[in-house]
């Protein structure tokens, strides 16, 4: 992110933020404001180029929503993602892979593209505009069905050579521990993600209803239910884990933990953090603090305009 200041009147751009079932569409000001929002389904899609045609049209849908200056468009892909070209990765959207998907865009459209991984822009949203805002270094955890993540180093998101890697779920933390959907073993996802935490309370508790999911757990919890409460001590145990990790590789100025389960209270990130400062390197840990993600379910969409709009936002993030 530069400093430079915008006085012009507002500058709009556009994010698309791909998911397995619909697109989360919308138009933000260079100041973070949502002016326009609202999802696409992509049910009716039964090819890549389909797919493609409903990302084109949401594009024109919301630069025809606003009046003024857009500066582009900022799409968030569900997988690996290098210099505007999807890599790989994305198993629900198949047919991607070494697609010049900003170029075809920007053919279809006349926006400027740029796209990145959907972790990398959730982070990113957090930085620019959410709980990261003022930083210039964090890592950003997103705790689901998987674990994804984002590193921000000096204002600028690192994805490693081509953009390959920060894949913070698949961190091992264990040698030949519990299989991971990656098809490794041991990795920080298949210990603490809400599928783990889910499948360690069902373990513990023996109860197989339908209804149990990281909510259900979290309020079992509240309820002092001794099977919630021990699930739970492990998820922040491999959470804790996990983070004293990257807090001794990356010394961050923040954590920022993203995901339903982050929204738990604010006892959730507590606990983590209790947990954190008994591992992690007292000196790497000095100047950071763990904290819960503040822009929910718009972070990715809010990450794809920031990156649209790098050149015009007036947030400074070296603070
Ligand atoms: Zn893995």
């Amino acid at each position: 992110m530069n400093r430079r200041i915008n006085t012009m009147p507002a500058t709009y751009a556009i994010g698309i933020d791909v998911g397995g079932s619909s697109l989360k569409c919308g138009v933000v000001t260079h100041t973070g404001e949502i002016v326009q929002d609202f999802l696409k389904p992509l049910d009716g899609a039964r090819t890549e180029q389909e797919v493609i045609d409903l990302i084109a049209e949401a594009i024109r849908q919301c630069a025809g929503a606003v009046d003024g200056n857009v500066a582009g468009a900022g799409i968030g892909f569900p997988g690996i993602v290098d210099d505007n070209r999807v890599i790989g990765g994305a198993d629900n959207l198949p047919g991607f892979e070494g697609l010049p998907l900003g170029e075809i865009l920007k053919k279809q459209t006349g926006f400027d593209i740029v796209i990145d991984n959907d972790a990398n822009m959730m982070g990113l949203g957090e930085l620019v505009f959410g709980s990261g805002k003022g930083c210039s270094d964090i890592v950003f955890l997103t705790v689901g069905t998987g674990i994804g993540g984002a590193v921000v180093i000096n204002g600028e998101l690192y994805g490693g050579y081509k953009n390959r890697g920060a894949e913070l779920g698949h961190m091992m933390l264990q040698h030949n521990g519990a299989p991971c959907t990656c098809g490794a073993k041991g990795c920080f996802e298949a210990y603490a993600s809400v599928t783990a935490l889910v499948n360690n309370y069902r373990q513990i508790s023996k109860d197989t209803g339908r209804g149990v999911n990281g909510r259900y757990i979290v309020e079992q919890y509240r309820l002092h239910n001794a099977a919630a409460i021990r699930a739970m001590h492990r998820h922040f145990d491999y959470m804790a884990a996990g983070i004293a990790g990257l807090v001794n590789i990356f010394s961050p100025q923040k954590v920022v933990i993203g995901g339903g389960i982050s929204e738990a209270g604010s006892f959730y990130i507590g606990e983590i953090e209790r947990r954190v400062r008994n591992t992690a390197m007292p000196a790497a840990l000095a100047h950071t603090t763990i904290a819960a993600a503040m822009l929910g379910n718009q972070a990715g969409l809010l990450g794809c305009t920031a990156k649209a709009l790098k050149d015009h936002l007036i947030i400074d993030t070296r603070g």
